[in-house]
């Protein structure tokens, strides 16, 4: 199935410079054991779709550490997309600047406060731009560009619409300070919508649900699904005019676990152009084989065009053996190539899908 062109032809009609890139470094040769991998790279950009790198979202730290972008950079990794928990405000577990530790619990947040949060881990993340760890994933173009200087680029985005408070000018100002993705529901329902995980309610995407959808589609944010309950999926890729994401969970072919998308859910997500992300999460899955058994089920209900990986790094407690804390994105890789998938098709489960959705979602921009 090779519906869709190739990354370089996505590039020339974005009207970018090209794809060439740099040989890889030396240091870059040492810590990635298949030279294949590296290979794939330089034809495709690797994207990790779901991340909370550092915990920058949660921690006391300035911003997103030299050291992880690191372990993004020695896994060819060009894009990871840091990961706000907005509704963190009504069920805390972070720590505030003056080191003071919010536990976990229920909380009634005053007006502002949500949005003042996240805001604030929005500067943190954009933070680690200013100290020249990473650079800004502003837009596909300047990501090429990142590449060709060997340099990641962060994606700052909202896990859960929450800090908007229900009001699209919130969504404006946090456009406005870098961020590139929202992802609408997170553990609460929302003002958006409604959660994939328990206490189940019914219910699809609200008025101000439809909004976002709407705004973000005409700002060029790329919106995500992860965490929303069937009916709000459905109401969402009704309502985009774009492709969209379901960045980070498993597939319910394997595990009855919540947070696993149906193949109804896959056949729908991928006939809207979108990408479904298998996570490594070490408390559902196994090891690499079998996280690479998830993304074959992907492809086999939605095709190639339609799969990528959302690590959900330091957003929980234990990954696939494999993968590990270090974050081994390259061992998917060199997984997928041992079962005999082309280089052209590793480099859209790495991210190239990925790329796609982003470079239409961001042509579409007006
Ligand atoms: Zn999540």
């Amino acid at each position: 199935m090779k519906t869709s062109p190739f990354l370089c032809l996505a590039f020339a009609a974005a009207a970018l410079v090209g794809c060439t890139r740099e040989p890889a470094t030396e240091d870059t040769q040492e810590t990635a054991p298949d030279p294949r991998v590296a290979e794939i790279h330089e034809t495709s950009v690797f994207v990790d779709m779901h991340a909370h790198p550092s915990r920058f979202h949660r921690a006391n730290v300035e911003s997103i550490s030299a050291e992880e972008i690191e372990v993004y950079r020695k896994s060819y990794m060009d894009i990871a997309v840091a990961n706000i928990s907005s509704d963190m405000a009504y069920d805390g577990r972070y720590t505030k600047r003056d080191g003071t530790v919010v536990e976990g619990g229920k909380y009634k947040p005053e007006r502002g406060e949500v949005y003042a949060l996240a805001a604030d881990r929005l500067a943190r993340a954009m933070k680690t731009i200013e100290l020249g760890y990473a650079v800004h994933a502003d837009s596909p173009a300047a990501v090429l560009r990142a590449r060709e200087r060997g340099e990641v680029a962060v994606l700052p985005a909202l896990e859960g619409a929450d800090a908007l408070e229900g009001d699209v000018e919130n969504l404006y100002r946090m456009y406005d300070n870098g961020l590139r993705l929202i992802q609408l529901v997170h553990f609460r329902n929302n003002e958006l919508g409604h959660m994939q995980t328990w206490p189940y309610s019914p219910g699809g995407l609200t008025e101000f649900g439809r909004e976002v959808v709407k705004e973000a589609n005409r700002l060029g944010l790329i919106i995500d699904m992860a965490h929303s309950n069937h009916e709000t999926m459905m109401d969402i890729l009704e309502a985009s005019e774009h492709p969209v994401l379901f960045s980070h969970g498993g597939v319910r072919e394997f595990t009855d676990h919540d947070r696993a998308v149906n193949d109804d859910e896959i056949r729908a997500i991928a006939a809207n152009g979108g990408v479904v992300g298998i996570w490594p999460h070490g408390r559902h899955l196994s090891d690499v084989a079998e996280m690479v058994d998830y993304i074959e089920h992907v492809i086999k209900v939605g095709g190639i065009d339609h799969v990528g990986i959302g690590s959900d790094l330091r957003g929980i407690s234990t990954y696939v053996v494999g993968f590990d804390e270090d974050a081994k994105f390259h061992a998917v890789a060199a997984e997928l190539l041992n079962r005999e998938y082309s280089s052209e098709d590793v480099g859209k489960v790495m991210g190239g899908n990925f790329f796609r959705v982003w470079v239409a979602v961001a042509l579409a921009k007006n």
